[in-house]
């Protein structure tokens, strides 16, 4: 870890996934804000890399905002120094589940270390009536790669700790 004065040590988690997952809504959910009703329109108060202090220890979320429209050293800066990773998909959109592998390679590409920590988060579990993603299927896949998986939903109010818990699992990994 990075070290900003003798006593704090400085965290870095990326959040990963398919455009819409919910990468945006999961990140902002956990720093303590509400749900973002349209994350879109929060570009000019671009939410890329926000801080949390957990136990005097501070917490930093880089969120993907268009990595893709980045050039290629913008995209190595963001893998560059990380601490724990969040692998994001959708429940309703059976793309996005099937892109994870691509992630997860696209992180070892990166020089991501396989002993960084890393979760399985499937979001917009509010959706169950459009659910694609069968809780023992996205078991499954997590299983093969050592993932532990977590569902959720950024917009549920009822489900914010659990949002929080799940960042807390990696932070409390990283200690
Ligand atoms: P990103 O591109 O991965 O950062 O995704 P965003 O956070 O921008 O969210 C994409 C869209 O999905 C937005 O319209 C959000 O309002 C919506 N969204 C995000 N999380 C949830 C969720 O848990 N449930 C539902 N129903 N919609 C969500
Ligand atoms: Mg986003």
């Amino acid at each position: 870890p990075e070290y900003d004065c003798l006593q704090t040590r400085i965290f870095k988690i990326i959040v990963i996934g398919d455009s819409n997952v919910g990468k945006t809504c999961l990140s902002y959910r956990f720093c303590g804000g509400k749900f973002l009703q349209n994350p879109e329109a929060t570009i000019g108060v671009d939410f890329r890399e926000r801080t949390v202090e957990i136990d005097g220890e501070k917490i930093k979320i880089w969120d993907t905002a268009g990595q893709e429209r980045f050039r290629k050293s913008m995209v190595e800066h963001y893998y560059r120094n990380v601490h724990a990773v969040v692998f994001v998909y959708d429940i309703t959109k059976l793309s996005t589940f099937e892109s994870l592998p691509d992630w997860i390679e696209e992180c070892a590409r990166h020089s991501v270390s396989p002993s960084v920590p890393r979760i399985m988060v499937g979001n917009k579990c509010d959706l169950t009536d459009t659910c694609q993603i069968s809780t023992s299927c996205a078991q499954r896949l997590a299983d093969n790669y050592h993932l532990p998986l977590f569902e959720t939903s950024a917009k549920d109010p009822s489900e914010k700790e659990h949002v929080d818990a799940i960042f807390m699992t990696l932070a409390y990994k990283l200690k």
